[in-house]
């Protein structure tokens, strides 16, 4: 067969640029080496529950055009992301808003919880210069950069532990540049997203792609590695597959360094590890989607309860424990580390890319950036736009 396009990768770059493409009359063929498409927003239908098997995705967007796009292939719910944190015995509202100041001090207005927060980072600013022997606050680490923006007793309770297990190290060996700005709100409100538009689609993420990929030839368990036609890693032109299927362009969603044989060195990323759990007798395990834990001693960041995300009555229910974890080669890459070291690498991929104009590398591997799944549709249609 001849195609206009291959597309590696059937997640949601892949399988919005494979629609605007078959849209526009451009023959498809569309890879993965997965055996489900969906990439990282893939869920599995199991006791009548969708779970999200590569980590809890909930849709967000300020973005109307993008919003509407994904409401032609799917129905959204009414989901509110509202997450809560457990520290020993004592639960808060996520993110930092007056429901948690007024659990954390006792406190009921706004200016009492301000007051609050500003004395004890005053103070810890204070005790920081006083150590250094100097008048200028300047952090030196994610630790005081979170103690002068939020005080003691959040950075303790809050985000501490959180921010230790999620990057595998103390927070005093973390650059500041990690937190900018640490968002609160002094308004009772514990909607996670400020943005305009959010859900999650009723009967999944895969229903979503299947409906992207309709008029699209898919072949799932397929790697492109062993699919098309290389020469020193690289594929010769013009594309073919080695079972004789030629394609005029290329759009690429794995990982770029891989792409090119690791020949600049290897981006780095951390990863994720996943432990699921069905629990047939129980109805609802802790009576929300989303619970964050934020103490370091417990190994795992949080807790999903899959059913949540879809109001699921009924027995029987699904969660997820999620645990960081470091990256090597072969396993799963989920977030880049975008770091000036690891931009830089990618640059120079970049560089080398250039030779090849009628490759588009899409997505957050071909691209390493953590994209959200708004930005990676909006992406993808301003790519595909200019066919
Ligand atoms: P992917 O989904 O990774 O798709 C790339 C595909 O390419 C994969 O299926 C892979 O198997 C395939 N591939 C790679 N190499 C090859 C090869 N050699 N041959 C064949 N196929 C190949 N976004 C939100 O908006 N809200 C959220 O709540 C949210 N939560 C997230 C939680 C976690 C834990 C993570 C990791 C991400 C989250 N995201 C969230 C981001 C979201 O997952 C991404 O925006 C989106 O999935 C990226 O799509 P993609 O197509 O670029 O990549």
């Amino acid at each position: 067969m001849k195609y206009d396009y291959l597309i590696v990768g059937a997640g949601l770059f892949g399988a919005v640029f494979a629609h605007e493409a078959a849209a526009k009359g451009k023959s498809v063929l569309v890879i993965d080496k997965r055996d489900h498409i969906g990439g990282n927003i893939y869920t599995e239908n199991r006791m009548g529950i969708n779970v999200h098997k590569y980590g809890a995705h909930i849709f967000h967007t300020s973005d109307k055009e993008v919003w509407e796009y994904v409401n032609r292939f799917a129905e959204f719910n009414n989901y509110i992301n509202s997450p809560v944190a457990v520290y020993g015995d004592e639960l808060y509202n996520l993110p930092f808003n007056m429901n948690t100041f007024s659990k954390m001090w006792g406190i009921k207005t706004p200016d009492e919880a301000r007051a609050i927060i500003k004395e004890q980072a005053d103070k810890e600013i204070e005790r920081i210069n006083s150590e250094k022997g100097t008048d200028v606050f300047s952090p030196d680490n994610l630790e005081e950069q979170a103690l002068s923006l939020a005080g003691r007793d959040i950075y303790e309770k809050l985000v501490k532990g959180y921010t230790e297990k999620q990057w595998g190290r103390d927070c005093k060996e973390l650059p500041a540049f990690i937190i900018k700005r640490l968002p609160m709100r002094f308004i009772f409100d514990n909607n996670y997203f400020n943005d305009r538009f959010q859900g999650i689609p009723v009967g999944g993420y895969t229903a979503l792609v299947e409906k992207l990929l309709e008029n699209v030839t898919v072949k799932t368990g397929v790697n492109y590695y062993d699919f098309v036609k290389l020469q020193d890693n690289l594929p010769v032109r013009p594309f073919e597959s080695v079972e004789g299927d030629s394609f005029d362009n290329l759009v690429f969603t794995g990982m770029i360094d891989e792409f090119f044989g690791y020949k600049l060195g290897t981006l780095e990323y951390r990863s994720l590890r996943f432990e699921t759990e069905d629990l047939p007798d129980t109805d609802n395990f802790q009576g929300n989607a989303v619970v964050n834990y934020t103490e370091r001693q417990i190994p795992y960041t949080r807790i999903i309860e899959h059913k949540h995300f879809e109001f699921g009555q009924g027995k029987g229910t699904i969660i997820t424990r999620e645990y960081p974890a470091d990256w090597k080669k072969g396993d799963e890459p989920y977030y880049p580390m975008n770091d000036e070291k690891n931009n830089q690498l990618y640059q120079s991929y970049k560089d080398l890319a250039k030779d090849f104009p009628e490759i588009i590398f899409g997505g957050r591997l071909g691209q390493y950036k953590y994209y959200n799944m708004d930005q990676i549709i909006r992406e993808a249609l301003d790519m595909s736009a200019k066919i």
